[in-house]
């Protein structure tokens, strides 16, 4: 159950509340966010909604079924958009395409990345540095002095930045050089990060996890939201199976499903997905026709000297053509 406290609710109302929330053997967790403040009452068994509905200081109440609630569909039907100022928004009519390079690798890669977002009009520039490697040996980033070049570069030019933070304590390093927090794949459960992103007032684009459900994935977006931060998007990168003639399977059932289930954004990662670049662009596109409200695609002036994933990276060129395809397939979509 969902209890949406009005905005001008007063202490005496919130205390009347739980009290008959304590009386019903509801146990209620006070949540917080940069938007408005909830109760979500977890019941053991069944009781009539009437009885706490009509209290003072509730704006709104609902009973939501589902194990994730406040990321829930049944709870809030119209679907979010979240807006990161300077009028870039996500989850809208307009397709987000967030693109860059797998890793950050020194300023001239990105003052040349940032001159191909602005000449296709891409408002968020992707780019890890902290990047989680399967081998010790592989190239892990350049840590804060590539996020503030990132971030310097971005800022100066009105682009937004991704990039994936790893660890808790990172968060409040990265966080005035970050407008979105990638949790990637390998973290998608670390439930102490999504603790610690629940508490920050950035927007947080989660991965699903390399075997993780969808159910997972909207458990991990709750974790988020129920700390207090309601600016979430999903993303469907691709998940592992017995298929090994790709890198990952890209589970493009899982958009229209995410779409059903919640009303947060759904983003499609091809890049990830596939994992071979001649196929990104024809999977960018079947993400959008799927519905997703967003790409997050990988591009590098020259994906052959790439630091990390050039195999699945876009040449410049590929990637314009991309851009346009994406967009013409989103109006049509909206046309549907
Ligand atoms: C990335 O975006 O470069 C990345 C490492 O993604 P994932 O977590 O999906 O593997
Ligand atoms: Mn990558």
């Amino acid at each position: 159950m969902i209890i949406q406290l009005s905005p001008n609710v007063t202490s005496e109302e919130k205390k009347a509340i739980l009290a008959k929330l304590d009386d019903l053997k509801i146990k209620a967790n006070i949540v917080s966010t940069q938007f408005k403040n909830y109760i979500v009452g977890i019941p053991k068994t069944d009781f009539d909604i009437r009885s706490i509905g009509t209290m003072k200081g509730i704006a709104d109440i609902h009973c939501v079924s589902d194990a994730y609630k406040l990321v829930s569909k049944k709870w809030k039907v119209n679907n979010t958009i979240i807006d990161l100022g300077n009028n870039v928004t996500i989850g809208g009519k307009e397709l987000a395409i967030m693109a860059g390079p797998c890793s950050i690798e020194g300023e001239k890669q990105i003052e040349h990345t940032v001159q191909h977002l602005l000449k296709n009009n891409i408002k968020i520039m992707r780019g890890g540095v902290y990047k989680p490697r399967s081998s010790p040996y592989a190239f892990r980033g350049m840590g804060m002095d590539g996020l503030k070049l990132f971030y310097k570069h971005c800022s100066e030019n009105g682009i937004k930045v991704i990039t994936e933070v790893m660890q808790v304590s990172q968060v409040e390093e990265m966080i005035d050089y970050v407008d979105i927090f990638q949790v990637g794949a390998r973290n998608s459960q670390n439930f102490n990060l999504l603790d610690a992103l629940g508490s920050v007032d950035k927007a947080v684009l989660i991965k699903r996890g390399m075997s993780g459900t969808i159910e997972e994935l909207l458990a991990s977006a709750e974790y988020v939201f129920s700390n207090g931060n309601e600016k979430i998007m999903l993303c469907e990168r691709g998940i592992r199976t017995f298929e090994n003639a790709y890198r990952n399977t890209l589970d493009l059932n899982a958009v229209p499903i995410l779409k059903e289930k919640s009303h947060l954004p759904v983003i499609v990662d091809p890049s990830h997905g596939i994992g071979l670049r001649q196929h990104v662009a024809t999977m960018a596109l079947a993400g959008v026709m799927s519905g997703a409200d967003g790409i997050i695609v990988e591009v590098h002036e020259n994906p052959e000297i790439a630091f990390s994933d050039g195999q699945q990276t876009l040449y410049d060129g590929q990637a314009e053509s991309l851009y346009k395809k994406l967009r013409a397939t989103k109006e049509l979509v909206n046309s549907f």
